[in-house]
């Protein structure tokens, strides 16, 4: 079939509530620090975490998700960024914390914080019970049955909890990119991207506030295999930094998912970019064709899910 449009669907907070979602993430997270990481008692952990999410909060752009000294996400994008930044920021400040987590990670692929909120994530988020947007399944059945697109998965979590949970929608069939690693930061890889106002960059200006670094060359490696099979890709997704800035620079369609703790300056950005359409709702997702990456046109220049 020609003409086939790769729609990859981030899964965490674009398909699931992650705001619904998070207290319980942050709850099981906290008890397996106090319990088996840490060593100390729940309740100061949980003061803690609070403290440490209200100073992030007074000041979410001088924090984020930090891999290998490169900025992975700023720190109010998503609800579970917001919860991994806390759990970071709040090991790394205490000297007796951070000391701990270097002792339980010594193999650490990134680093032994990194490695710890990775743990954290993937082994409490596979025991939450899924909870799914409204039209999720809509979206999904509709793209599924449309031969004009192939839907596709996209998760930095782990792909067998996304394969479990979809099936309680009774979805099959839908092709999971697990674990793409959207925060795999690697300041030595030397890939520009040209942007028509910045030139050829590595750091894609958003605002006074903001830059997302465009060095995550595993995402970028997933990107590049998957639109070798395809006509055109669009990217759905709910925050910016980490499934949205690349596919925009590649030339690819992003639409951001507006959530409750979507900031403002991620929407007005890709509001204003001439491949990003924000979205009020999933169930608002129409895929448009052309894309100006020189795609073919089909009959009404827009395919209607
Ligand atoms: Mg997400």
């Amino acid at each position: 079939m020609k003409n086939q449009v790769k729609v990859i669907l981030d899964y965490d907070g674009t398909l699931t509530k992650e705001e619904a979602m998070v207290d319980d993430l942050a709850r099981l997270s906290l008890d397996t620090l106090s319990r088996e990481i840490l060593r100390v008692p729940r309740a100061h952990l949980e003061e803690e975490y609070e403290e440490t999410r209200r100073l992030i909060l007074s000041r979410p752009h001088e924090f984020g998700w930090e891999v290998r000294g490169l900025l992975a996400s700023y720190s109010d994008e998503g609800a579970f960024i917001l919860n991994t930044t806390t759990l970071q920021v709040m090991l790394k400040m205490n000297p007796f914390y951070a000391r701990r987590v270097a002792n339980l990670f010594r193999e650490a692929e990134y680093d032994p914080v990194v490695d710890c909120t990775n743990y954290l994530f993937h082994r409490h988020t596979a025991e939450l019970k899924p909870r799914f947007r409204q039209g999720a399944k809509e979206i999904l059945d509709g793209l599924l049955r449309d031969e004009r697109f192939i839907p596709l998965i996209l998760t930095n979590s782990k792909g067998d909890k996304v394969e479990r949970n979809l099936k309680t929608l009774g979805l099959k069939g839908v092709r999971i990119l697990g674990d793409t690693r959207q925060y795999e930061m690697d300041p030595s890889w030397g890939r520009r991207f040209f942007h028509p106002g910045q030139g050829m960059t590595q750091i894609l200006r958003i605002d006074q506030r903001h830059k997302v670094d465009l060095r995550r060359p595993v995402y970028y490696q997933a990107l590049t295999r998957e639109a070798r099979g395809a006509e055109q890709i669009a990217v759905v997704a709910d925050t910016l930094s980490l499934p949205g800035a690349l596919p925009l620079v590649m030339g690819m369609r992003f639409y951001l998912l507006k959530t409750s703790y979507t900031p403002f300056w991620c929407e007005e950005f890709v509001k204003k970019h001439e491949r990003g359409e924000v979205l009020e709702s999933l169930s608002s997702l129409s895929v448009k064709d052309p894309c100006p990456t020189g795609i073919p046109r089909d009959g009404n220049g827009k395919g209607r899910i």
